[in-house]
């Protein structure tokens, strides 16, 4: 036997157990965010390495050390996307989308990042991206942080995560602002870890985010961006804050709440949970209004948000006893003696699945006896078991088994079967996976 080849660390396969969960999350997208009016792009996972230098900043985490960066054959600089706002807004301004009108955008898919992998951080993983693209008042943000709430809320873990907001000020406030840290940590150059040294003159902002528990204190002690805003991102933020408290919205000002990419301006927004150890934030966003310009086109205001899925699905699978079961076959078909009963098992089956709509039947293949195929219907978790054999063959007949109750079993001709389905309870109790 050859070597067995194992898939890259850091990217997972999503087994069958899992699915039901992502088509859960995927249905609620489905429902809520039409709901706003945003409609779906869809975009490649390929870009030119420019386009994310230029947008997410050269002194970032993601730029200086996460890209899966490579040359292609034309001899092209690439990079598999490390998150959707870049491709997003390049798309907008190349199509046009953003020419004298406003856009309501949302994707989803697997992003690329080369981090340390652990619990909630992998190197593919997938993000549901929502932005909101030429509107620049509080009422956009506001839109945003409700219909996040209400994603959460719809996806079931309302009761598990928590709203921090804050606000980075205008481009100039938060200038003046990174002055007044860099002073601040260079007169306590002998209390930074070595990450915020590295990050003293090239990100201080991010020094605010340090996880380091030795230098909390300091932190705390640090000058806040609140007393910096310049007066128009204040009355911004009191704009948003208003809307919430309107909304009956809980949150936390947090005022140390930064974000590991560079072209965020004024908002800034995080969904956290402390159920999923250090990687606790579900969804983050905020307002981007220099990226438009960042990437060529007309000065745009926008903001936008995105949520990690596996870190829902990760809540989720915590918080049910028992996995998802979402296509649990209905019927399992045994078709149990010589060829002819498993050609006419076959037609049976085609025809049920055209004539009733929605019906799951799982038709024995593959042959075994009698017992071993209603083994098999058993462990399938169906309701009911259709059992064909020598004898229904010779009389037209099939018979109709229950499994989960103890049920009679009868027997139906078979040209009647369909409507015996169909006006069986099969569906009822049947139904798992929705959450
Ligand atoms: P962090 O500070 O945790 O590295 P980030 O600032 O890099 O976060 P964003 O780029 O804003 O995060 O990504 C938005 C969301 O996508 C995160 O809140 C998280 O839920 C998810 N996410 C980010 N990176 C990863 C990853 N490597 N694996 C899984 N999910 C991720
Ligand atoms: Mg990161």
């Amino acid at each position: 036997m050859s070597a067995k080849i194992r898939a890259i660390r850091g990217m997972n396969d999503i087994l069958p157990e899992q699915t039901p969960y992502w088509h859960h999350l995927e249905q609620v997208w489905r429902e809520v965010l039409p709901a706003y009016g945003y409609r779906e792009i869809r975009l490649p996972l390929l870009e030119k390495t420019e386009l994310f230098k230029r947008s997410i900043g050269e002194v970032t985490d993601i730029v200086e050390k996460e890209m899966y960066t490579f040359t292609d054959r034309n001899g092209d600089s690439v990079t598999l996307r490390p998150e959707g706002t870049a491709g997003c807004v390049r798309a907008a301004i190349e199509h046009g989308l953003i020419h004298n009108q406003t856009q309501r955008l949302w994707y989803q898919g697997a992003m690329f990042r080369h981090e340390r992998p652990q619990k909630g951080r992998y190197r593919q993983f997938h993000q549901l991206g929502v932005e909101a693209l030429g509107m620049e008042g509080p009422d956009i943000d506001a839109e945003l942080v409700l219909m996040s709430a209400r994603l959460l809320e719809r996806v079931g873990l309302a009761e598990y995560s928590v709203l921090q907001i804050n606000s980075l000020g205008s481009a100039a406030s938060r200038s003046s602002y990174r002055k007044l840290l860099v002073e601040y940590f260079s007169d306590h150059l002998d209390q930074l870890d070595e990450d915020s040294k590295r990050r003293l003159h090239t990100n201080p902002l991010r020094i605010l985010d340090s996880k380091n528990p030795q230098i909390q204190p300091l932190l705390e002690q640090a000058p806040r961006m609140s007393e910096h805003l310049d007066p128009e991102s204040q009355r911004h933020f009191q704009g948003l804050l208003s809307y919430l408290d309107d909304a009956g919205v809980n949150y936390q000002v947090n005022p140390r709440l930064v974000r590991g990419l560079d072209y965020y301006s004024r908002t800034v927004f995080e969904w956290v949970t402390d159920r999923l150890g250090a990687q606790g934030t579900l969804c983050a966003g905020g307002r981007f209004d220099s990226l438009v310009s960042q990437l060529g086109g007309r000065p745009t205001p926008a903001a936008g948000f995105a949520i990690g899925m596996e870190r829902l699905v990760a809540l989720l699978m915590e918080r049910d006893s028992e996995p998802a079961n979402g296509a649990r076959p209905h019927i399992y078909m045994v078709v149990a003696g010589v060829e002819r009963v498993e050609r006419r098992g076959m037609q049976i089956a085609e025809r049920l699945r055209a004539g009733v709509p929605g019906l799951r039947l799982l038709l024995n293949c593959g042959g075994g006896s009698f017992k071993s195929q209603m083994r098999r219907a058993d462990r399938s978790g169906a309701e009911l078991a259709l059992i064909l054999g020598e004898d229904e063959l010779a009389q037209g007949s099939i018979i109709v088994k229950p499994l989960r109750s103890a049920a009679q079993q009868l027997a139906v001709a078979q040209e009647d079967i369909g409507d015996y389905l169909a006006r069986h309870e099969i569906f009822s109790g049947g139904e798992s996976g929705s959450h």
